[in-house]
């Protein structure tokens, strides 16, 4: 199917709510922007994607997403250039990622005209909603449902393509206290942990819960068979410096969430000479590293927080503590160059940001 950005639909709203934002108290996932996109697929194909007023939606209560979750997501952001004009960070990358999910949950793929085209027209529309100032954007949802009205347990066969958006200020990175999870699980080899389904959210609320109550942010996930080798931290990828080496898990074994942000990482690194290694990480080896002074910084990295800085990783009694932030320079050094790229400051060199 091609779909060019004229043949999508666009309903506008009468008067915008823009005015009723105040840009000081922008709280991401509260308010949503004027428009929402809008794509049914039916007898094995896509209809025309429509743009409408953002609205609440309804369904049989017997439809199929409700019970049995096959239901995925993404997350996308835009920012505004030093100019004013609003850019799109990596969208392609999200759109592939998108496809993997589906193919995944036996659902269908997403078209590029659908996916980044109607992203595009939607971000275009709302422009006024990608807020200005530092570390601001306007957070991206796109998400697909299974809709069949049908109780009985089989892939569905009807779906909606759905984009929300956000406008999200400044996301507040303290460090964050880690506690190394030796008993619930998130991904094992063969399952969904490298899509972004509803479920691996769904199923990560109980083990967060219980260690929030101890005190901890948030969970380092280990594998499913022996709790040693790392894998992500909450719904971050992680990495680990240690000496002048940059570690991060492998993506070999579908556990991992291959994460945009993740692969810019890697990519703005190498660039600059410094080493990367993506392969199993095994707890051992950070104890060991902690022991002889050697782990310097560790963070996770994710569109809503971009460099996130670990201040301390719990394993079973032993409470790895890391140097002051201000030490880590491979992490600050991080953060700025992507913000630079993000928000059009600096050269696009690799072709990551997409214009409206
Ligand atoms: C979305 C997500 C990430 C981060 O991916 P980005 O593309 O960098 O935002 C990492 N881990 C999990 C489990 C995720 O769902």
């Amino acid at each position: 199917m091609s779909v060019s950005t004229t043949d999508i639909s666009i309903r506008k709203v009468e008067k915008s709510r823009i005015s009723e934002i105040d840009p000081a108290e922008i709280h991401f996932g509260i308010n949503y922007s004027d428009h929402m996109l809008i794509a049914y697929y039916e007898n094995g194909a896509w209809q025309k994607p429509e743009i409408m007023p953002f609205h609440n939606l309804s369904f049989s209560p017997a439809t199929t997403f409700f019970h049995y979750g096959q239901a995925i997501f993404e997350g996308v952001k835009a920012y505004k250039d030093p100019q004013g004009n609003p850019i799109i960070f990596r969208p392609y990358d999200n759109w592939k990622r998108m496809n993997r999910s589906a193919e995944r949950m036996a659902m269908p793929d997403v078209p590029e005209e659908i996916f980044v085209e109607g992203m595009r027209a939607l971000v275009d529309l709302d422009r006024d909603w990608v807020p200005v100032g530092a570390e601001s954007s306007l957070y991206i949802r796109p998400f697909m449902l299974a809709v069949d009205e049908f109780i009985g347990v089989r892939p569905a066969e009807k779906f909606m393509f759905i984009i929300i958006t956000s406008p999200a200020g400044p996301y507040y990175n303290h460090p964050v206290s880690i506690y190394v999870q030796d008993k619930y699980v998130r991904a094992f080899p063969g399952g969904i942990g490298f899509t972004k389904a509803a479920g691996n959210y769904g199923m990560s609320m109980y083990p967060t819960m219980q260690i929030k109550k101890m005190g901890y942010d948030q969970i380092l996930w280990t594998d499913g068979f022996e709790h040693k080798f790392v894998q992500e931290i909450g719904t971050m990828n992680v990495f680990f410096v240690i000496g002048d080496k940059v570690l991060t898990p492998d993506i070999t074994q579908d556990t991992i969430l291959e994460g945009v942000t993740r692969d810019s990482v890697i990519t703005l690194l190498r660039e600059k000479g410094i080493t990367v290694e993506e392969r199993p990480i095994n707890i051992d080896e950070i104890e060991e590293a902690h022991k002889n002074g050697q782990l310097k910084e560790a963070f996770g990295t994710g569109t809503a927080a971009s460099i996130a800085p670990i201040y301390a990783l719990t394993y079973h009694d032993d409470k790895m503590v890391l140097p002051p932030l201000d030490q880590w320079e491979i992490s600050n050094w991080l953060k700025k160059e992507l913000a630079d790229i993000r928000y059009g400051r600096k050269e696009d060199t690799h072709n990551w940001i997409v214009r409206l």
